[in-house]
Order: C-alpha cells, then sequence, then structure tokens
C-alpha cells in the first residue's frame, strides 16, 4: 500500500492519475501465467527465502488466481492476483493489499517504478505509443520516451578499449576462435572485448537493431556455467539475439520465415556460421514479447534447439506450446548424441548442420 495508499489517503480526487494504475489498466495481464513466472523468478533469483512455496499452489477462483503467500511462511494458497484490470493484490492471511506492480516491487525488493517495466516487458501486447509515453512519465518525470536504447557510443568505447590493452583484447577474441567462431562471425555480431573489466561483449540489440543491453562475461571462465553480467536497459523480454538480422529481410524477397530458437549468443553465432538463421533468448523461458517479435519479424516456423539437459527440455516444451497457440509451426532439432548439449558443441563436432527435425505442434494436446 506505498504510493496508491499515500494517494487514497492525501489526494482521493487524483487516484485515476496514477500513472502505473492507468498502464495496468491498459494491458492485459494472464494472473496464472504471471503467478507461474513469479514463482519461478522467486525460486532461483532470490532463492525462496522467505516462503519456500511461494506463488505455488494455485487455484483459479474465477475472479483471483490464488496461491501461496510471497511475504512470509504459509502452504495454504491464501494470496490472489485479482483476473480483471488493475490486477490487485490481496493476502487474505496477512492482509496485504496492492496492484500487482507494487507487490512484485515488494517481493523482488526492486526500486519504485521496476514492478511496472517488468510486467510492461512480459505483457505489453501492442506497440501503443501512448503505452510508452506513460512509462516516460514514471522513468524520466515528463520528457517524451519509447524504451531507451543505450547510446551506440558506449558499445564503441568498448571497441576501442582494445587500445589500452592489446594483450588482453587478444586473449579473450583468441577463447572466441577456440569455441570454433571465425572473424567473420564474430564481426558480423559485434563481439568485442571491454578491456575495462576484463570481459566479452555480446551486444543485444532489439529487433530494429537499437542497442537495447550488453551482456558481458569475464574472460578466461569456462564458457558453461560462468555468469553473465548485464549492462544497460532492464527490460529484456522482447529480446532475442541476432532478431535484427532476421528482420532486416523481412520486406524483401529473401524473408526469411523459418528460424532456429536456441538458449545463448553462442548457440545462435554457431548456427549462423553453417548457413542456419538463428535467434537466442538469452535463457530457458521464451516471453511471450519474444513470440510477438518473432511474428513481427515475419518468422512464421521455429526450430527448437534449447540445450540438451533436462532444462532446455522443459524450456522447449513450454516453448512449444506457446508458439504453436501463436499459430507458428514448430519442430524440434534432435540432437544426435546426449554428450553433445549445444549448438557450439556440435559445431565444434562439424555436425550442425546436419540435424532432423521433428514437428512438435501437437504436443500442447499431448500435455494437457
Ligand atoms: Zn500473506
Amino acid at each position: 500500500m506505498r504510493r496508491f495508499g499515500v494517494a487514497v489517503m492525501n489526494e482521493p480526487t487524483h487516484q485515476k492519475q496514477n500513472p502505473a494504475i492507468e498502464i495496468l489498466e491498459s494491458i492485459h495481464i494472464d494472473a496464472e501465467e504471471l503467478t507461474e513466472e513469479l514463482s519461478f523468478s522467486y525460486q532461483h533469483e532470490i532463492g525462496a527465502v522467505t516462503n519456500p512455496n511461494a506463488f505455488t499452489k494455485l487455484n483459479d477462483t474465477g475472479d483471483w488466481v490464488m496461491s501461496c503467500c510471497p511475504l512470509h511462511p504459509e502452504s495454504r494458497a491464501s494470496f490472489g492476483i485479482n483476473k480483471e484490470a488493475p490486477y490487485h493484490c490481496n493476502c487474505f492471511y496477512c492482509g496485504y493489499i496492492g496492484t500487482v506492480d507494487q507487490m512484485i516491487e515488494q517481493v523482488f525488493d526492486l526500486d519504485e517504478g521496476e514492478g511496472l517495466k517488468m510486467l510492461l516487458s512480459g505483457y505489453i501486447l501492442d506497440e501503443k505509443p501512448v503505452i510508452y509515453d506513460m512509462v516516460a512519465d514514471i522513468e524520466n518525470k515528463r520528457e517524451r520516451l519509447v524504451i531507451p536504447d543505450m547510446p551506440e557510443s558506449y558499445l564503441q568505447e568498448m571497441k576501442e578499449s582494445r587500445q589500452s590493452n592489446e594483450l588482453m583484447y587478444r586473449a579473450g577474441m583468441s577463447y572466441m576462435l577456440q569455441r570454433g567462431f571465425d572473424q567473420r562471425t564474430l564481426d558480423t555480431y559485434e563481439i568485442c572485448v571491454d578491456t575495462a573489466t576484463g570481459t566479452l561483449v555480446f551486444p543485444q540489440r532489439t529487433r530494429r537493431g537499437g542497442l537495447r543491453f550488453v551482456q558481458k562475461r569475464k574472460v578466461g571462465d569456462a564458457y558453461h556455467g560462468a555468469k553473465f553480467i548485464n549492462e544497460g536497459n532492464k527490460i529484456k523480454r522482447d529480446i532475442l539475439f541476432g532478431l535484427h538480422f532476421i528482420n532486416k529481410f523481412r520486406a524483401t524477397k529473401d524473408c526469411i520465415k523459418r528460424v532456429r530458437l536456441v538458449e545463448s549468443p553462442t548457440d545462435c553465432m554457431s548456427n549462423y556460421q553453417v548457413g542456419i538463421p538463428a535467434v537466442s533468448i538469452n535463457g530457458r523461458i521464451l516471453f511471450r514479447n519474444q513470440i510477438k517479435e518473432l511474428l513481427l519479424a515475419g518468422v512464421n516456423e521455429v526450430d527448437l534447439m534449447l540445450d540438451n539437459d533436462a532444462a532446455g527440455s522443459k524450456g522447449m516444451e513450454d516453448a512449444a506450446k506457446a508458439l504453436d497457440r501463436a499459430g507458428i509451426v514448430v519442430n524440434k532439432v534432435m540432437y544426435p548424441s546426449p554428450f553433445l548439449k549445444d549448438s557450439n558443441d556440435l559445431l565444434r563436432a562439424g555436425m550442425l548442420d546436419k540435424l532432423e527435425t521433428r514437428n512438435v505442434n501437437m504436443i500442447g494436446n499431448i500435455f494437457k
């Protein structure tokens, strides 16, 4: 009840002008889907500290999607998210009342406005400028803005950091060459080394080519298990690494309608190198806004190729259902061996362009 509560008590006539409420009323949120995503984030991002059961034990009452409260330990589903805009939350046990953006901020310890941004990044259905203008009101007071790109100069500076430490630059790039990448692939995806931080840099761009954020990883660590550091805008759920190349061809005779969907930038680049169009989702969850971006880029067929492990399989199962619902032809790329875990393994084994696919559009029905 922080912001909203204060507004109600002090300025009742201005309640309607709370931009968060206006935005929430203008977007569609699937309360059940959101609860499931929050459950995942809660377990994986903050370690399920307060209540290991938070956001689990879903129960749909018609008006509310109930689950276990994230604000205290409990094993009963006392906490509800209203299915109608503006998506109030209410816990019948502890008495918590707030809108869904405020609840997210409290549970995940985010700054004011970040909860709304998280929702927008996952739940904007249409690119209505008016929505972004309202975000601008929150972010930059009255300045107009769309989801801001990072200045290109930021990336340029990283590229130029080579001049101050050629040795480190070469060490980083030779690591990528060892992964099987050639210089053309590295240049295409603008891979460079930021010698100021000792990191390999993977620029992440929007469908239209704007620089949204950069992903960095320490030079010299083993690739698997290494943690990425992200810099730039926190809105990421509409970003697919490599999609801006696909999008470029959209209105041409070379329009690319079929892509491989992979986990990481290096998987995407591996496929590019053997001539297969690919995009990476930067993780194992395919978000709704990423599907929208695929459609906007003219893609109508997806070959799923997340990592060859249990988490990748689960991710592909979920992605298959979501893509199927969006009317996209979905195939699964068949790994030839349990020991080859991702596209980069297959690139180095010389098998990446020799894989079979199997249509999985019916998978949604199988799992229902
Ligand atoms: Zn509660």
